[in-house]
């Protein structure tokens, strides 16, 4: 990795311009708004100061998959008064949960019911906390974590258990269920990436008929640096990019 300088300011400034057009042409491509597909900046390869750089170059919505980074990065962004929206991409262990809430404004890796009501419970108790004051109550965005491809090894939940599960998170009041996020089996794209990200796509769209009114299920985070474009064919609105922002810096 390289050390924060001007140089690197420019490349990643650079990196920043290419990725926002190749994706406003991937949704172009497939006829869609690129105004749909939200762009997160996955900075858990990077330090603070290439991290700052990335959010100098106008990407303010920034993705970590470990929570201890993410409240590293926060803290100091926040210190340094920069604007950033938090998205937490990876696994969330039970015991970081109180610390993390705080910073998160969307979930994408929710992978269990436990965890689900785990969350729910200590929104409860912050949201008590606050209701003395003018807070107005408040709901974590999340995102279901789906395993396409029935491999173990991989994270998420099974395609076949998610409708029981999201019935039963309808009923955590303090979560707002959003939509489904997924990971391709393969790293490059191709004709197969582009029929997992359709069968996500698929389960989407079955289950927003499942829960009619209760919830609006429009949100699918998939597409990384490798495979977005396949993701944007397939409807993807939240597409995670780490390494083709960091070109020239890892
Ligand atoms: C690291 C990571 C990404 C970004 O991957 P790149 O291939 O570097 O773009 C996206 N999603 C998750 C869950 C990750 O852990």
């Amino acid at each position: 990795m390289q050390e924060a300088s001007p140089q690197t300011a420019a490349w990643i400034a650079e990196n920043w311009r290419r990725v926002q057009s190749e994706v406003a042409a991937a949704a172009a491509d497939a006829g869609r708004d690129p105004n749909e597909v939200l762009i997160i900046g996955v900075s858990k390869y990077v330090d603070i100061d290439l991290t700052t750089q990335l959010v100098e170059a106008g990407c303010a919505v920034l993705g970590e998959n470990r929570p201890q980074n993410l409240w590293n990065k926060a803290d100091l962004l926040k210190a340094a008064h920069r604007e950033v929206q938090w998205h937490l991409i990876g696994h969330l262990q039970r015991n970081k949960i109180r610390r993390t809430l705080p910073y998160l404004s969307w979930l994408h890796s929710l992978d269990s019911l436990r965890l689900a009501e785990a969350l729910n419970t200590e929104l409860a108790t912050a949201n008590a906390n606050a209701a003395s004051t003018t807070t107005p109550s408040r709901r974590l965005n999340v995102l279901l974590e789906v395993n396409m491809t029935q491999d173990a090894t991989k994270t998420g939940m099974m395609a076949s258990e998610v409708p029981a599960v999201v019935d039963k998170l309808l009923e955590l009041q303090y979560l707002q269920l959003s939509g489904l996020m997924a990971m391709s089996s393969r790293e490059s794209g191709g004709d197969e990436t582009r029929r997992e990200f359709a069968a996500v796509q698929q389960l989407r769209s079955e289950l927003q008929t499942r829960v009619g009114d209760a919830a609006r299920l429009d949100q699918l985070s998939m597409g990384m640096s490798g495979d977005y474009r396949e993701a944007i064919a397939e409807g993807a609105t939240m597409v995670r990019i780490g390494s083709s922002l960091w070109h020239n810096i890892l």
